[in-house]
């Protein structure tokens, strides 16, 4: 391979033209600093799309999947393995107990959900989940019906039945929408490709109390929101509330491929031998890797760091707001999980913003999406600024 433009050239080629894509090739990645083919180096406020929350290629991580490598890498989920066993204790007790499903991805932890939901209403005749308008759930044809926007839906009909959407914070709008086919209520705490929109205190309590009342099961999905980037472990633990089952993956791997669905023990019988598995899922590297994440977040107090990073940047952020106010209408905020509403389109400037070497994210056309790694430091979060406001004043 020679260069940059012949890596391009070879991707856009041979590989399904499914992404839109900025023609950079990234060959090394440190902390909130990626490098390219040049070895020009790049601030990544948005690492992996939310995937490296640790920042790229933690040394915990490394040091603890080159380990477990040497040891063995693929185990089947006929036998059982010490780095998945692990996992699993210390997601269930440092939730709300219960037991996990492992899976690969974001998408296929919320298919567990949905499965989960159905085989408990299933006696009933109950299979019907309401989600929110604005949701983000996955890809897959279930994911994708039980997502609250049309845009991913379109040309993939027949859509799986069972699934209504209402509008966000609205509980009126969910009782109405309650039947007696019912099952379950599916919930970003925090929605992230919605546009960083945070759920209500008040809305989460009468949702909890509504679902107890109706017997829905109330599924959590922190795919985006947990491990740490809301200042909590998981963005549940705002409300003073437990769900009955929670997904997870994007920055729980640490960078490797690795999703669980978290299930509350009133549920935990629902799934039985047979009715869901996971060829790959929590094989012992990936769960080393999770493990890893686990670690640095306690023993680096990482936590800590989430919420004081959160709350300097959002300062920084709400100055940059007071100077620009015809430019930025609303900042949106749970420590390191950030959204910045624009007046205005909000592509232009992260296409700007890389060109700067500073790398975010738009979504819904209007909000930027700022998620640093929840290792950032102030020097860092500066130079953010610094790149953001040089951008926005022209
Ligand atoms: C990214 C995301 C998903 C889908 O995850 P994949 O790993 O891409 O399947 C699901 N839910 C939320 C909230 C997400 O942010």
């Amino acid at each position: 391979m020679e260069n940059t433009q012949e890596i391009i050239n070879l991707c856009n080629t041979y590989v399904l033209n499914t992404y839109t894509r900025t023609p950079i090739v990234f060959v090394k990645g440190k902390g909130s600093y990626l490098w390219d083919e040049e070895g020009k180096r790049y601030l990544d406020f948005f690492p992996g799309w939310a995937v490296s929350g640790l920042g790229h290629c933690h040394k915990r991580v490394v040091s603890a999947v080159s380990r477990q490598l040497k040891e063995i890498i693929h185990v089947s989920n006929n036998y059982y393995s010490k780095p998945q066993a692990q996992l699993a204790e210390r997601l269930s007790s440092s939730s709300f107990g219960g037991r996990v499903f492992f899976c690969n991805s974001g998408a296929e932890a919320n298919e567990a959900a949905i499965k989960l939901a159905r085989a408990y209403g299933a006696a009933e005749g109950r299979y019907k989940i309401i989600t929110m308008e604005k949701s983000f759930h996955g890809r897959t044809l279930a994911t994708l019906t039980a997502t609250g926007q049309e845009k991913v839906k379109k040309g993939f009909a027949p859509l799986p039945e069972g699934f209504v959407h209402v509008p966000f914070n609205d509980i009126n709008a969910l009782k109405e929408a309650i039947d007696d086919i019912t099952v379950a209520v599916m919930i970003e705490p925090i929605q992230g490709e919605g546009g960083i929109n945070i759920a209500d205190d008040d809305y989460i309590r009468e949702l909890r109390v509504l679902c107890n009342a109706k017997d829905l099961l109330l599924i959590f999905d922190e795919v985006q929101s947990g491990m740490g980037r809301s200042g909590k472990l998981f963005a549940y633990q705002h409300y003073n509330i437990l769900p009955d089952a929670m997904t997870l993956a994007k920055s729980l791997g640490g960078g490797l491929p690795i999703g669980a669905m978290v299930v509350a023990d009133k549920f935990v019988d629902c799934l039985k031998p047979g009715m869901h598995a996971s060829t790959f899922g929590g094989s012992p590297i990936v769960s080393a890797a999770a493990n890893a994440v686990l670690d640095a977040i306690e023993k680096d107090r990482l936590l800590d760091n989430a919420n004081k990073m959160g709350e300097y940047l959002f300062k920084q952020l709400s100055r940059l707001k007071r100077r620009y106010p015809k430019i930025i209408n609303n900042i949106r905020h749970k420590a390191l999980m950030v959204g910045v509403e624009l007046n205005i389109d909000g592509n232009a400037i992260v296409e700007k913003c890389v060109n700067k070497r500073l790398l975010i994210n738009c979504t819904q056309g209007n909000i930027l999406r700022i998620m640093p790694s929840i290792t950032v430091n102030k020097g860092e979060i500066n130079k953010a600024i610094r790149i953001l406001s040089e951008v926005i004043a022209k």
